[in-house]
């Protein structure tokens, strides 16, 4: 399959070709015919498949047919959770629009509201936003949005995470009701299945990977340490293998700052990027990165979801995550669109249950190894049991007392009282690979996620 195969012009294809794209991956093979033929499209991949391509290049195909934009209006809206997602999702707008006659402009907040005001007075054709800043420039009728011909959500589960539930609501009542609507996501999780009850109206669905598998290009370890043990072993490990570009994530702001100086101590060059950085810090901290002008960026869940930093070979979760989907999404960082990653977990005995829901959502037992000097001496137990917690719940209820493909009953529970299935399906060895078994967790932990966390573990 090639990109001349989906109909899209020859301008966007030489784009794309200019990118070394050399052919669409599995979701934009799914999405891009999906999205020109005007239906609303709901569709999940992880981390790094390509999904802004997957709606970009349709819509601007669309958008390129349509009529022209009117001062102050949008044509299409691409709405995200962060701000650097914002800012890279502008980037590819950028880069795959060359050469068609549409603009397109990236608006959010934590900048100065007044260069974005009058950047909008012209209109534009695409616009990229988080929510909040949308809403500002709305109300100072900065923006209109009457002209709107798309919708897109990108990174939905993320936006649900962060709280954006209202925005969003507020931003859906303002939008025409006439209007192809475009849900993307990481997962589909039973929050993001309620918002697409309102959103999107018998939409395509895509679905191109297990759900919450990690990717399997990306090699895993567990080194089972010590807390205090943690900053000279991630030291020596980037030391002794040589790394140098390692994104690093920690659980809190100040767990983040500190570890920083550490490693600044030890002579690694490392910057950190937060919520609580200003904005230029963060944007000038993730350059450098990318640039290769330091080595370590050390990193909490919320300013890195979704940063797309090229074939980034090694990750490190200086400390578990409370919730283990942040997992899945931080080892997204590494073995983008094919290349092949390292991720690794300092873990110590503190975190073990948090080992084990990973495990458990992964659906593998995650290889250990040991630095002599940095052994644990609270000794982290391994996990042997990798059932997921909650059974899988059949799609369409038709045969209720069939046995799924993975041995359970559907309704039941499948924590403490089944014996485990006798064979999980296996996956495939593609990352884009189609798979319809779908197994979710639900959400266990839901609650806690995109709020600070740092009561417990990191004291
Ligand atoms: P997602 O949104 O699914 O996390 P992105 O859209 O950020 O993924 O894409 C991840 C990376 O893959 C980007 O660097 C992008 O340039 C690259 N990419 C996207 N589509 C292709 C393709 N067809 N061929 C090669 N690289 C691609
Ligand atoms: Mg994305």
């Amino acid at each position: 399959m090639s990109f001349d195969t989906l109909g899209l012009s020859p301008t966007i294809i030489a784009n794309l070709q200019r990118q070394n794209y050399q052919k669409p991956t599995p979701i934009q093979e799914q999405a891009i015919p999906a999205v020109l033929s005007g239906q609303d499209v709901m569709a999940a991949a992880q981390t790094g498949t390509g999904k802004t391509a997957g709606f970009t290049l349709p819509i601007l195909e669309r958008l390129a047919k349509g009529e022209r934009v009117k001062s102050n209006h949008i044509r299409a809206l691409i709405l995200t959770p962060t701000r650097e997602l914002a800012a890279q999702v502008g980037d590819s707008v950028q880069t795959y629009s060359e050469g068609l006659s549409l603009s397109s402009a990236v608006v959010f907040g934590g900048v100065k509201i007044n260069p974005q005001m009058m950047r909008l007075r012209k209109g534009v054709d695409i616009l990229v936003a988080t929510p909040g800043r949308l809403l500002d420039l709305h109300q100072q009728n900065a923006v209109k949005f009457s002209q709107v011909e798309v919708l897109v959500l990108d990174e939905a589960d993320r936006m649900l995470d962060m709280g954006f539930i209202r925005d969003i609501n507020k931003i859906l009542d303002l939008l025409p009701k006439k209007r192809q609507n475009l849900l993307f996501s990481a997962t589909f999780s039973e929050d993001i299945k309620a918002l697409a009850k309102k959103l999107v109206r018998n939409p395509v669905e895509i679905s191109v990977n297990p759900a919450n598998a990690t990717a399997v290009t990306v090699e895993q370890w567990v080194y089972p340490t010590d807390k205090n043990k943690k900053p000279k072993l991630l030291s020596y490990l980037i030391g002794h293998h040589n790394w140098q570009q390692v994104l690093i994530f920690c659980k809190t702001k100040h767990g983040a700052n500190r570890l920083t100086r550490h490693l600044e101590a030890d002579g690694i060059s490392a910057l950190a990027i937060h919520g609580n950085k200003s904005q230029g810090a963060r944007t000038k901290a993730l350059a450098q990165f990318k640039e290769g002008k330091i080595r370590a960026l050390v990193a909490t869940d919320i300013a890195a979801r979704g940063l797309d930093i090229d074939q980034l070979p090694q990750v490190v979760n200086f400390e578990l995550p409370h919730v283990a989907e942040d997992y899945v999404h931080r080892i997204g960082r590494t073995g983008r669109a094919g290349s092949t990653g390292q991720a690794i977990s300092l873990v110590c005995a503190d975190e073990f249950k948090l080992l084990v829901a990973i495990e458990r959502l992964s659906q593998k037992l995650i290889p250990r190894q040991e630095i002599e000097g940095f052994e644990a001496s609270n000794p982290v137990p391994k996990s042997h049991d990798v059932r997921p917690f909650k059974a899988k719940k059949p799609k369409k209820p038709k045969t209720p007392k069939v046995e799924h493909q993975d041995g359970q009953r559907s309704g039941e529970v499948a924590q403490g009282h089944k014996p485990p299935a006798k064979k999980r399906p296996t996956r495939s060895d593609n990352p884009y690979a189609k798979n319809t078994s779908n197994r979710r967790r639900g959400k266990p932990t839901g609650g806690n996620r995109g709020k600070p966390i740092g009561k417990s573990l990191n004291k």
